[in-house]
């Protein structure tokens, strides 16, 4: 089995050559253990920040190691009675082909209920990302107005969507007329960031902002807000391949003028959240009120570039690397 090891600090955009494909030794599972294979592997906009080797809430990435996150394959041979040979799980693997899994540690996914690459997007992490910004963080309520950025990706897809089904009104931005045709065939008020001020999208006012995004969408996003209104601040993918901090937004006085409240969360602190999440979005997802979309990347080897895609935009909804077949 192959693996992708982190070989230099990526400088802005990461690049082909801050990683290095090697063999990884192969053994069989011991006891309590899993060898699985992966099918999907993910990338994900938080492993930028892994790769500064910098401790933020969790560890960074060492070099010479393996990239490790969110992953789904099948079991090929289990040392432990809980799972079977063939049995689809999640696990952390990250970028490789397979490898030896705790099982105490891995989640078995029933195909029957849903695709199982859909927990590594809209019932997985950033599905849970998503709700628990809206309901727990936001505390988001019927008839107000919500501006999402980001919102044909992963995260923000899956909260332009729930906001709407919880009757809020929904604004969304994205970076590509395509991106903003599927926003508004979902009945989301939809604008493209590169050609439109955010200012403009928003003269009406709204109530909350979820922001994926950071930097100047921030910043029109504080002014549009009406008094006593919410950032939920998820993200700042605008800022992930700065090589040095830039000034905040200029108008941040506005939150004492307005009385505004921004919180930032991270979603592994929410993981008690998991079942509240699945009862109240999985039958969305199930009877196709709730949309998502998958880009698919094939091949192991091509995961660096889908990674560095996602500062580029290249995907619409979750961004996946298919490493082996069914
Ligand atoms: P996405 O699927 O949204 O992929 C990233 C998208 O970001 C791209 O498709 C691109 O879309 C957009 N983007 C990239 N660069 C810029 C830029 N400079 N300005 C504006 N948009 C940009 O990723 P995720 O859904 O996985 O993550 C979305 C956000 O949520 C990220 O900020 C991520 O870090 C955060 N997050 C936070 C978590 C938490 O626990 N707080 C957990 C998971 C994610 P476009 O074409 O529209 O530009």
């Amino acid at each position: 089995m192959r693996e992708l090891v982190l070989a230099a600090r990526p400088r802005g955009v990461p690049q082909a050559t801050d990683f290095e494909l090697r063999e990884a030794a192969e053994r069989a599972p011991g006891d309590g253990e899993l060898l699985v294979r992966n099918v999907y592997v993910s990338v994900d906009p938080y492993m930028r920040s892994r790769m500064t080797g910098v401790r933020t809430y969790v560890d960074g990435y060492e070099l010479g190691q393996p990239v490790d996150g969110g992953a789904v394959g099948r079991v090929v041979t289990s040392g432990d009675p809980g799972f079977r040979e063939g049995d689809w799980v999640l696990s952390r693997l990250g970028w490789r082909d397979g490898g030896i899994v705790r099982a105490a540690s891995a989640r078995r996914l029933d195909p029957d209920v849903a695709p199982p690459s859909t927990a590594l997007g809209v019932l997985g992490m950033p599905g849970l990302t998503a709700w628990v910004g809206l309901v727990d963080i936001g505390r988001v309520e019927a008839g107000e107005t919500i501006y999402v950025s980001g919102a044909a990706g992963a995260v923000g897809s899956a909260a332009a969507q729930i906001a709407k089904l919880k009757g809020l009104h929904v604004i969304g931005s994205a970076g590509t007329p395509e991106k903003v045709e599927w926003l508004r065939s979902l009945g989301i008020e939809a604008f493209d960031y590169r050609e439109t001020e955010a200012a403009e999208a928003l003269a009406d006012g709204i109530d909350v902002y979820f922001d994926n995004v950071g930097g100047a969408q921030l910043e029109a996003s504080l002014a549009a807000l009406r008094p006593f209104g919410r950032v939920v601040a998820c993200g700042a993918i605008s800022r992930y391949n700065d090589e040095r901090a830039e000034p905040g937004p200029r108008n941040l006085f506005l939150m004492v003028t307005k009385r505004l409240r921004l919180q930032g969360f991270i979603v592994s602190d929410h993981d008690d959240r998991y079942r509240d999440f699945l009862a109240e979005v999985a039958p969305w997802v199930r009877d196709g009120s709730l949309r998502y979309r998958e880009t698919i990347v094939e091949g192991l080897e091509r995961a660096p570039e889908a990674f560095a895609g996602l500062f580029r935009g290249d995907n619409v909804g979750k961004m996946l690397v298919r490493v082996g077949p069914d």
